[in-house]
């Protein structure tokens, strides 16, 4: 069977680094998509442990999952808004959603007056993303008439970069100050705007809150700039079996990879139906014993050919897994080489695989400055 391996010492590793780069700013944890598909309640107990205690999921249902997992006193935020319905889902999971239109604000004010107390929130602005939230002109309606606000608590204010992986791109500036312009209208409520690029776009950038997702798992935050996190996450996929072929083999569907000399070939119990994309047909590689084996032909269901003519005889016998993500290979070079980007990859990950938790070590505190 195939082994995902998660270090949560890596994870709470990249936790510090960010909370350190963006200090007095806090920093949060974007567990959605079941926290990049590495599992949310075991990366949120991990990130509040040390020391993490506001978490952004992305749905409802989600944030139900998760809330009987924190504690009390972690906030849950939920970004996508409130689908018509779920007000008392989120009431009950303590949860507070992020309003991005009037109508998110007219279902979260009428849940509040039936509930009979003020409820908490987020309000979303668009500083030019043009994805989710409020527009200048809803805010500045809000503005004129704070009474929209009379059964609602807004505790922050965000906005998401279109860029913020790319430090260069003029786009960053020119949201930060749309941003800072609309959160004006909106004084008392905590900011928040920058994800895992924007930590370390600068302190302009990160208002109280900054709510890194990748970044926690090991992907890259900014593009070409060396990647400051640690891995997290490693991939191993069963060697099924493997045989030498003469030159003129074709091998897997459609026979889109031929050979051109004597090869081996091996055979991988994972594929597209595990999350491996088959846009890696006749691209990228496995590695064995820590040589480079490229993907030969097509990314079948089940199952992945590999060219291991390069692996030492004795290193292949003695091999039973094959390292798809791993120090060898980070998910973002898996990325490249599938035309995709790291969250793609991660999110995509099925659960076939048997999955190793690599614990916190707990003492790391304790022993700190003795
Ligand atoms: C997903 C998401 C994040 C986290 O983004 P990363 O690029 O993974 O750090 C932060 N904020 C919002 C609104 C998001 O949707």
């Amino acid at each position: 069977m195939a082994l995902l391996t998660i270090d949560l010492n890596a994870l709470v590793a990249n936790y510090r680094t960010i909370a350190a780069t963006v200090a007095p700013a806090r920093a949060a944890g974007v567990v959605k998509a079941d926290g990049y598909g590495l599992g949310a309640a075991i990366v949120a107990d991990a990130l509040y442990r040390a020391g993490c205690r506001d978490f952004f999921v992305a749905l409802t249902g989600e944030a139900s999952a998760l809330r009987p997992t924190l504690p009390a006193d972690a906030r849950l935020f939920v970004l996508n808004g409130i689908a018509p319905g779920e007000e008392s889902a989120l009431i009950a999971a303590d949860a507070v959603p992020v309003l991005n239109c009037p109508a998110d604000m007219a279902r979260w004010g009428a849940a509040a007056r039936i509930n009979g107390r003020r409820l908490p929130a987020a309000l979303q602005v668009d500083s030019g993303m043009s994805r989710l939230g409020m527009t200048g002109t809803e805010v500045a309606a809000i503005a004129a008439d704070p009474r929209q606000l009379a059964d609602i608590d807004v505790v922050l204010v965000m906005s998401h970069l279109a860029c913020g992986d790319a430090p260069d791109a003029n786009a960053n500036d020119a949201q930060r100050a749309r941003f800072d312009e609309l959160a004006a209208m909106l004084p008392g409520a905590e900011r928040s705007l920058a994800n895992s690029g924007g930590a370390f776009l600068g302190g302009g950038f990160h208002g109280d809150l900054v709510r890194p997702g990748i970044a926690l798992y090991g992907g890259a935050p900014q593009e070409d700039r060396a990647n400051p996190m640690r891995p997290v996450v490693a991939l191993d996929a069963r060697i099924v079996q493997w045989r030498d072929v003469p030159a003129g083999t074709g091998v897997g569907y459609g026979l889109t990879s031929v050979t051109d000399h004597d090869r081996r070939i091996a055979t991988l119990s994972y594929g597209y139906a595990d999350g491996w994309p088959r846009m890696l047909s006749n691209r990228g590689a496995a590695y064995v014993a820590g040589v480079r084996a490229p993907i030969a032909g097509r990314v079948s269901m089940d199952s992945i050919c590999i060219d291991v003519t390069d692996v030492p005889l004795d290193l292949l016998v003695g091999a039973s897994h094959a390292e798809l993500i791993g120090p060898n290979q980070s998910i973002d070079q898996v990325a490249v080489d599938a035309g995709t980007i790291a969250y793609e990859i991660l999110t995509s990950l099925r659960h076939r695989h048997a999955r190793r938790i690599v614990a916190v070590r707990e003492q790391e505190d304790a022993t700190c400055g003795s």
